[in-house]
């Protein structure tokens, strides 16, 4: 089902959009400075304009097996925000990464960065302290119920993973392992997100309370993206462990409250579905073809099409540049992380903007944003120091296709250089290099000669003498097809099918 039924308001920032200034990273050096865009503020705020806070305030209620909490945007918490249904959350199908943590693994109740759940941290308020979580069965166990899963979710665009992917991909984890921390008879638990718009959920499924453990897990991550329970005993969404064969049924099925005593709370998007059910009938099959679409492949790499500045630009101490990038995506899911390798301020650890909410700035996407559309902007250098800086960025779609670029600038006593910071002449840069070694350059010999080197653009890796820049040679694109991770998955799928 095509979702663009309502204009989306989720609009992001886009290329053209130039990006404020923010506050300096450290007190200590105001002419390094945070991005001040859109995207550096949580999903949840832009699309209620509500502050923290008071989302915060609405706390969250358990119905059954489901988790409600605020930024599930149920319609306990809408009406709490004074908010209609937000349709505006319909958009376009996006491919979504389940990962299945069958190896064991400790939850925090706390996320600590303003998330209230992330799986790449650990973090879900599905456990009310730190919880330890055995591992599952053994690897044919393992295999067996991750091919079982499988199988479930072959229509849909859910790409699965029993290895842990980059922490700046958003994921959803299943937690497979134990028995119920929430009393006899639950089998799982989880907490949800209408319209799946939160892609970093984590549900618990408990092998040791319950048998049918895929078929629990299928129900429990159905719930992290939306789905709740029905009354159709043939489908994954009804509420009690039969035994039977179950799929995700493709009609509509009036919503079981059997289990919980409320209200509906995803009612407005199972409307999109079941369009004569007022809110009270889901289509399980529909609802999440509309959320993650028809189950594609994808091996094609994402693309760092350009950087401002570029690599080997050499601007002066009178100049300011906003670091930034443009990337090329086929898909609608990507994980982009820039990292300040080197000249970072004397007094910052560590600088980072990636998506995830795991970086110290971060890119709050909305399922369905177009990466081609979004301006990855990092951070703003105003008048900096003379210096060498360094600065990596990376991008991995959800199917573990990948591409990484290095930038290297240098900044030169202003008056020494005439080069514009947006062209990187290699002209100009060569012959700053060479005017930088006589210089006041505080860094001595090391940065000026390698200046000229690497602005040579042709002999990359060239001998610095050691630690300063990794050098320039990684941005000769060694674009790797795929990381590590998927590849278990290959290995797992061998593994017969069901039935
Ligand atoms: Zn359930």
């Amino acid at each position: 089902m095509r979702r663009s039924l309502f204009p989306s308001l989720l609009v992001l920032a886009s290329p053209s959009l130039a990006s404020a200034a923010g506050a300096p990273i450290s007190p200590a050096a105001p002419w390094a400075r945070a991005v001040d865009d859109e995207l550096t503020r949580p999903v949840i705020e832009r699309l209620t304009g509500k502050s923290a806070a008071e989302i915060a305030a609405i706390g969250s209620h358990w119905e059954g097996d489901m988790l409600f909490t605020p930024d599930g945007l149920g319609a306990d918490a809408l009406a709490a925000m004074g908010k209609e249904p937000l349709h505006a959350m319909a958009y376009d199908p996006a491919p979504g990464v389940l990962f299945v943590e069958m190896g064991g693994v400790t939850l925090t109740p706390t996320c600590g960065n303003g998330d209230n759940a992330n799986a790449a941290l650990n973090c879900s308020p599905l456990v009310d302290s730190q919880t330890d979580f055995p591992s599952y069965g053994d690897g044919m166990a393992q295999a067996s119920m991750f091919q079982e899963l499988q199988n479930y979710y072959e229509p849909f665009n859910i790409i699965m993973s029993s290895q842990r992917p980059p922490d700046y991909l958003p994921y959803t984890m299943a937690v497979i392992g134990g028995a119920s921390n929430q009393g006899q008879g639950v089998c799982g638990v989880a907490n949800v997100a209408c319209d799946g718009l939160k892609r970093n959920h984590v549900s618990l499924t408990f092998p040791q309370s319950c048998n049918g453990v895929a078929e629990v897990a299928a129900q429990e991550t159905s719930h992290n993206w939306g789905l709740e329970h029905t009354d159709d005993t043939q489908d994954l969404m009804y509420p009690f462990n039969n035994g039977g064969f179950k799929t995700y049924v493709d009609t509509c099925n009036t919503i079981s409250h059997a289990t919980g005593s409320g209200v509906t709370q995803c009612g407005y998007i199972h409307e999109l579905y079941c369009p004569d059910g007022g809110g009270e009938e889901q289509n399980s099959y529909q609802e999440l073809m509309g959320v993650f679409g028809p189950r594609e492949v994808d091996d094609v790499a994402p693309v760092i099409v350009s950087t401002t500045p570029e690599d080997g630009a050499v601007i002066s101490t009178s100049d300011s540049v906003l670091i930034t990038a443009q990337i090329e995506e086929n898909s609608t899911l990507v994980g982009v992380k820039w990292t300040w390798v080197d000249g970072l301020p004397d007094d910052v650890e560590e600088y980072t903007r990636c998506t995830n909410n795991v970086c110290v700035e971060d890119y709050a996407l909305t399922p369905g944003t177009d990466p081609n559309e979004v301006a990855w902007d990092f951070v703003n250098l105003a008048q900096p120091p003379v210096g060498t800086y360094t600065f990596q960025l990376e991008v991995i779609d959800g199917y573990g296709n990948y591409d990484s670029k290095e930038i290297t600038i240098e900044v030169t006593e202003d008056g020494n250089t005439g080069s514009n910071p947006d062209t990187g002449s290699d002209s100009a840069s060569g012959t700053d290099g060479d005017s930088g070694t006589d210089g006041t350059d505080p860094d001595g010999d090391g940065t000026a000669a390698d200046a000229g080197d690497a602005t040579g653009a042709t002999v990359p890796g060239v001998d610095d003498g050691g630690t300063k820049q990794g050098c320039a040679c990684a941005a000769a694109e060694p674009t790797t097809p795929r990381l590590a991770w998927l590849i278990p998955l290959a290995l797992l799928g061998l593994r017969t099918r069901r039935r």
